[in-house]
């Protein structure tokens, strides 16, 4: 089976724009969501028009704030401020990457924790590793989100996850473990990767490496949740960390990409910016 990340991203999205929509009634107005984008990356100008048509979609207001990368360290940090004090934002997010003068950890810590949509602050980190409530990071909750959509069970399973970046690997671990799944982590100094594969009843992939993953290092009915996005060095297309024409035939249910987490992040950080504003507008 394919979990199409499109299709449960729509159904995330409708619920969002219905709550909205009341909501609008209820506080007087809607989830606002302002995008800071730092230089002239076409990546991330894409990545950035994405998230700002996904907010008009479920109705919120959205800023995109489009700062040169002359900008410095500490002229940025005061811009963000500005955005902490400012009462009809609640949500922040920075897209990365930043120009390299200006230092990544600097800039997220300055976010607000309460409207830290990414859930990449430390609080929320933190929060995470302590079962605490907090922001979780849109990339894990959606992959999470996928495999309930597609009735894969959790619980006691061994669920393998290459890749330990704070933003999907080490989170998404931490997620499935507290799912109570037995997780292996594996990653770039992993000695024998298929020796470690070929064990996972749920195999998450997110390396950024093209079709590392191929049929013979994936279990027979296993869940294949491919979160990498490069590009294919032979064909120039878009490709996953998953050799998807030999692992789909032995996969239980697989992602594919594009179309997979993809949609989902960007669904889940909408949720996220919901969460955001409720919470505010409830404590005020
Ligand atoms: P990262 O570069 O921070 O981390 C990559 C991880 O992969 C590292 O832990 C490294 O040890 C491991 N790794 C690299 N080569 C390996 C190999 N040959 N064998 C085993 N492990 C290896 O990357 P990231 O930010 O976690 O992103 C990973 C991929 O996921 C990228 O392609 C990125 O574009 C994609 N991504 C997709 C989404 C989405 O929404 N679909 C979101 C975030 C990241």
């Amino acid at each position: 089976m394919i979990i199409s990340g499109k299709d449960l991203a729509r159904e995330v999205r409708e619920n969002i724009a219905r709550k909205v929509a009341s909501y609008r009634i209820e506080y007087g107005r809607e989830p606002n969501l302002c995008v800071i984008l730092v230089g002239d990356d076409p990546n991330s100008h894409t990545y950035v028009r994405g998230k700002g048509k996904a907010a008009q979609e479920v109705g919120f207001s959205h800023t995109e704030l489009l700062l040169p990368d002359t900008i410095t360290e500490h002229e940025l940090i005061d811009r963000i401020h500005e955005l902490n004090n400012d009462d009809s934002v609640d949500g922040i997010l920075v897209q990365l990457p930043l120009p390299k003068h200006i230092r990544k950890h600097r800039v997220i810590e300055a976010i607000d924790p309460n409207k830290d949509v990414d859930g990449f602050h430390s609080r929320n980190v933190d929060a995470l590793w302590h079962k605490l409530p907090g922001v979780r990071a849109c990339t894990p909750k959606g992959i999470i989100k996928l495999l309930d959509k597609a009735g894969v069970e959790i619980a006691g399973r061994h669920a393998v996850v290459i890749g330990r970046s704070n933003i999907v690997g080490f989170p998404v671990a931490k997620m499935l473990l507290d799912r109570n799944a037995t997780v292996t982590i594996a990653h770039s100094h992993t000695a024998d990767l298929g020796a470690i594969t070929r064990q996972a009843d749920i195999l998450v992939v997110a390396i950024g490496v093209p079709k590392l993953i191929k049929g013979d290092m994936v279990k027979e009915g296993a869940a294949v949740i491919d979160v990498g996005i490069s590009h294919d060095p032979e064909t120039g297309k878009l490709s996953g960390d998953v050799d998807f024409a030999e692992v789909e035939p032995k996969a239980s249910v697989i992602t594919p990409v594009p179309g997979g987490v993809g949609p989902m992040t960007i669904a889940c950080l909408m949720e996220n910016t919901l969460d955001c504003y409720t919470r505010k507008m409830q404590w005020d």
